[in-house]
């Protein structure tokens, strides 16, 4: 006999599992399919966590690493530390974070199958039969990435606009300030984006890049560059991920009367920084009190209360034009010694989340903290 479920979610990510979590608390008898033999058997992200996630959540210590600020170098590598009094961004044990977010959601109760794809699934007068297993399920949810197979089967929005990442873990590298974010702007290795480089949890280097296509990250010409300002003599590369990060915002269909779309399948990513485990958290969160709401008190349909909740990024996919279009290096060059610079940078670094905020227009006007420039 088949087994009923109120919700089924393919994909066990950040989204998916948050999403799991709280509909089992909620009461919902929730399936969660992912095709990873194991959480966070494959980390494709850098995992950095901003202040509000390790707040909201609740991440354990033990699994992050603060890292107080930001060191932003221009092309010609002249650099200036931005910082935000109380502010801090966190380096985090992915794969370790990912086993505990699948944790937590088998202990509020929900039934997670790791090592099981989502195949398909058939929409019934009452339920939506999931193809290839013996299973129906009230609702689902595509938490299924970047390249979601729920969107696709559904006839929902897909994601069209994409960076391109990648990031290598390394050991013996020298001379890395471990307080620091260090972002490296290069409109010819990075297009559209930066790379990337600090120190992680347990002491080993992250160091990566991300480009609009058809430009593919060069991490080997990226090591070269850095080797002008790290000792890397001593570096070896123990680990690789990466992948596509959608950047054209929120997808224009993201649900049906049965399904619906969360975090990255959905488009929910920010447009300008790139972050979306913040957003993919809150999205999949979103979801299954919606759900929850509608299918146990009769609330109206999950869209309708999701369509002011989820962020649409519209300032941020219109500053997204603009680094598409790439400022040449000069010009990067020129700036990153000037207020203008360092204003925006530090805006769109500390203010991500409420760009264009009362907050972050009467920061523009504050006194700028102590410059440390290297020439620049
Ligand atoms: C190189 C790189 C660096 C990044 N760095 C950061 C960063 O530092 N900070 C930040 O905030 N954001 C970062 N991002 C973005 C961030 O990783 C994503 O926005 C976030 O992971 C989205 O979470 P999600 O749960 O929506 O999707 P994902 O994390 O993509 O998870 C989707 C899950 O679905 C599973 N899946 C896919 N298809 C199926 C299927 N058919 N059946 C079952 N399971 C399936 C996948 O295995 C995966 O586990 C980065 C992204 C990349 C690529």
């Amino acid at each position: 006999m088949a087994s009923h479920y109120d919700l089924a979610i393919a994909g066990g990510s950040f989204a998916g599992l948050v999403c799991a979590r709280s509909a089992a608390l909620r009461g919902l008898r929730t399936l969660v399919l992912e095709r990873q033999p194991a959480p966070g058997a494959r980390v494709r992200t850098t995992g950095i966590l901003v202040k509000e996630v390790a707040e909201r959540w609740e991440v354990p210590s033990r699994l992050v690493r603060r890292i107080r600020g930001v060191r932003l170098y221009s092309p010609s590598l002249s650099h200036i530390d931005l910082d935000s009094p109380g502010y801090y961004f966190l380096a985090t044990d992915t794969a370790r974070l990912m086993t505990w977010f699948a944790r937590e959601a088998g202990q509020a109760g929900a039934e997670l199958r790791f090592g099981r794809a989502y195949r398909g699934a058939q929409p019934q007068a009452d339920a939506i039969e999931l193809l290839g297993m013996d299973a129906r399920a009230r609702f689902l949810v595509g938490a299924d990435g970047p390249r979601s197979a729920v969107a696709r089967d559904f006839g929902l929005g897909l994601n069209r606009q994409f960076l391109a990442g990648i990031e290598g873990e390394y050991v013996g590298i020298r001379g890395l300030d471990p307080d620091r974010l260090h972002c490296f702007i290069d409109r010819r290795l990075a297009p559209g984006y930066i790379g990337w480089a600090f120190i992680g949890v347990h002491g080993i280097a992250q160091v990566g890049l991300a480009s609009r296509s058809p430009v593919k990250p060069d991490l080997d010409a990226f090591m070269a560059k850095l080797s002008g300002i790290f000792d890397l003599q001593g570096a070896r590369l123990i680990g690789r991920r990466g992948g596509v990060i959608p950047v054209g915002g929120r997808v224009k269909n993201w649900a049906t009367d049965r399904v619906l779309l969360a975090g990255d399948a959905a488009g929910i990513v920010s447009p300008l920084t790139a972050g979306g485990i913040h957003t993919a958290l809150d999205s999949g969160w979103r979801a299954a009190h919606a759900i929850a709401d509608h299918l146990m008190d009769g609330a109206p349909h999950p869209a309708r209360i999701l369509g002011d909740a989820y962020p649409r990024f519209l300032w941020k996919r219109g500053l997204r034009r603009l680094l598409d279009a790439a400022p040449p290096d000069w010009l990067a060059d020129a700036l990153i010694s000037t207020k203008p610079l360092r204003v925006a940078a530090r805006t769109v670094y500390f203010h991500h989340r409420d760009l264009m905020s009362a907050r972050a227009w009467s920061d523009l006007w504050k006194s700028e903290p102590r410059r440390r420039a290297n020439g620049g």
